[in-house]
């Protein structure tokens, strides 16, 4: 594979913003509206072009190679841009090894299991690229802050979903987890515009004012979740979020990057195939 150079968005840049095990993060100092080295989304449009082409040729590869997955988990308050991240980070990618699963209010079915039964479920296979739009995390942030569990049960589920995570790294699934990360003031144009944008109403929930109340109980609370599960083998990321394209930009710089460090190769054909005729 091409190693393609990369001037813009230093390996230093996405580092920083890795939650390292051992040094906690603090949600309130981390900039939401961070740019890293542009300026403005015009100057980003080149990089994320090369991105995308090593993006779309590294699944390919991947799909091929057949040896291990990828799993995906996008965290967000409401509006932070899971779906827009979704939609446009894997552009382009081929949807047949892409899985991407919504993680809804559980059913009835799903809460007379224990909480992970339903995300183990849908881990991704060998092969794919596994897309979380919400997660396990729910059971560590919606959970905890509406007290739907008492504190005894979801405070032991953090250790119960790093051994869980260690459970499928273990296993060969590569594991990458971003949290988007908005301000509130972001928050509010955002709903403000679902509200204005007859296309968009009916992403609107009024109930997401409710917790939009109780936004400074979820910091709390992912802060908590970050930087308790935040593994080298699965790793949190927060994601500068407020501006969209940049949004973007990193977390496909990340998978890039992963993806190339696994360094996946194209199966070695059947011998003998130089004599085939096909007639
Ligand atoms: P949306 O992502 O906008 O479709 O909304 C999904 C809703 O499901 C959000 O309000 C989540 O908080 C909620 N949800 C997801 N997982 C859980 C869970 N484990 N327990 C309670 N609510 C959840
Ligand atoms: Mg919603």
């Amino acid at each position: 594979m091409n190693e393609t150079p990369r001037k813009n968005l230093s390996k230093e840049l996405l580092e920083s913003y890795r939650v390292k095990p051992g040094q906690p993060v603090q949600l309130g100092t981390v900039d939401p509206t961070a740019t890293g080295p542009f300026e403005r989304k015009k100057r980003a449009r080149a990089e994320l072009e090369l991105l995308r082409d090593e993006l779309v040729e590294l699944q390919e590869c991947f799909y091929a190679w057949d040896k291990r997955s990828l799993l995906i988990v996008l965290q967000a308050m409401d509006t932070g841009g899971k779906d827009g991240a979704i939609e446009h980070v894997m552009k382009g990618t081929n949807p047949q090894g892409v899985e991407v699963t919504s993680f809804k209010v559980p059913t009835a079915e799903e809460l007379s299991h224990d909480y992970l039964w339903r995300v183990h479920k849908a881990t991704p296979a060998r092969r794919m690229i596994g897309i979380f739009n919400r997660s396990h995390y729910e059971d560590v942030l919606v959970v905890r802050v509406h007290s739907l569990v008492p504190e005894e049960v979801w405070s032991q589920r953090y250790e119960q979903i790093r051994e869980f995570e260690e459970l499928l790294a273990a296993n060969g699934t590569v594991i990458l987890k971003f949290y988007l990360h908005i301000s509130k003031d972001e928050q509010a144009r955002r709903l403000q515009a679902r509200l204005d944008d007859p296309n968009k109403r009916w992403k609107f929930a009024k109930g997401d004012l409710k917790e939009r109340a109780l936004w400074d109980d979820y910091m709390a609370a992912y802060a908590d979740a970050l930087n308790r599960t935040s593994t080298e083998d699965a790793p949190w990321y927060v994601v500068p979020a407020n501006h969209k394209w940049y949004r973007n930009l990193v977390i496909m710089s990340i998978l890039v990057d992963t993806l190339k460090s696994l360094n996946p190769t194209y199966p070695d054909p059947e011998e003998g195939l130089d004599d085939v005729v096909i007639e």
